[in-house]
């Protein structure tokens, strides 16, 4: 029987600034250390003209240096990394009035070296598992539409048309604690996951997501999915990661070429791509 740790893991992500915003606030990761840890991130920045990006660049950051740095207990890597990306993220816009009150979403995944993972999110950004062809959603909204559905009080559809479909009920840096979603998972060879802004998921509807992740390999999804996210008007920035749990008897992955330092990076190639654009 294979195990994860006999088999690759195979990541793909890009973010992609939609077709009608001028810039960018969402950001996306992966990072891997030396005892078979992933740690994959996606986060969906809010406030103002530059708190979005720093805030979600800050949550990033954050959440990888304590996964590189301060590892510790597994079953605590999450919450303790998100607590102290919303430490960092208060702490920096307290300081500058043009940051003020700026915050991130965040939702994280940390694949383990055996069978066991966690998911942790703050926000609506969500996180995806195609097991078996069924796609589950990994992650419950901390919105108010979202509230509302979970409660009956609104369907599904008229959360996707209603005006305060962006309200958030808890956000990584606003306050000054954050309450943190986390909970394990299990993992097994050729799950698919899928971690995700709302650009994407406002977009498309969940059966059109599973088709894609079923049919393509991480990059090609990854690809697909912003494609089509765009082609139904992308009306908000749209951040893709996917990563694919290889079994043995699957053929060979291309390793992932994400780690700390393709991270900063890819970080930096961004922030001048927003320097240019905004210069332009
Ligand atoms: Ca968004």
């Amino acid at each position: 029987m294979s195990s994860i740790r006999s088999r690759q893991i195979q990541t793909a992500s890009r973010s992609d600034v939609g077709r009608v915003r001028s810039a960018n606030q969402d950001v996306c990761g992966a990072f891997e250390n030396a005892e078979g840890y992933r740690l994959l991130v996606v986060a969906d920045g809010m406030g103002g003209h530059k708190g979005g990006e720093t805030a979600s660049q800050l949550a990033l950051e954050t959440i990888g240096n304590v996964f590189d740095s301060d590892f510790g207990a597994a079953e605590t890597l999450l919450g303790r990394a998100f607590r102290a990306a919303n430490r960092e993220i208060h702490r920096v816009g307290g300081s500058d009035p043009a940051l003020h009150g700026m915050g991130t979403t965040g939702v994280a995944v940390l694949i383990g070296p055996s069978d066991q993972g966690w998911v942790a999110h703050v926000g609506d950004s969500r996180a995806y598992r195609l097991r078996d062809d069924h796609l589950d959603q990994l992650t419950e909204d901390h919105s108010w539409v979202y509230e509302q559905v979970r409660r009956g009080l609104m369907t599904a559809e008229e959360a996707d048309e209603h005006p305060m479909k962006n309200v958030l009920l808890r956000s990584i840096g606003v306050g000054s604690d954050v309450d943190v979603s986390t909970s394990p998972i299990d993992l097994r060879p050729g799950d698919r996951y899928l971690l995700c802004s709302d650009g994407l998921w406002g977009e498309l509807e969940d059966p059109v997501i599973a088709e894609v992740l079923a049919r393509e390999p991480p990059a090609n999804a990854v690809d697909e999915l912003i494609d089509r996210a765009n082609a139904r008007g992308g009306r908000d920035n749209v951040t893709v990661l996917v990563a694919a749990l290889i079994g043995a008897d699957e053929a060979p992955a291309r390793r992932s070429i994400w780690t700390p330092r393709t991270v900063v990076a890819a970080g930096l190639v961004t922030a001048m791509a927003i320097f240019w654009r905004l210069c332009a």
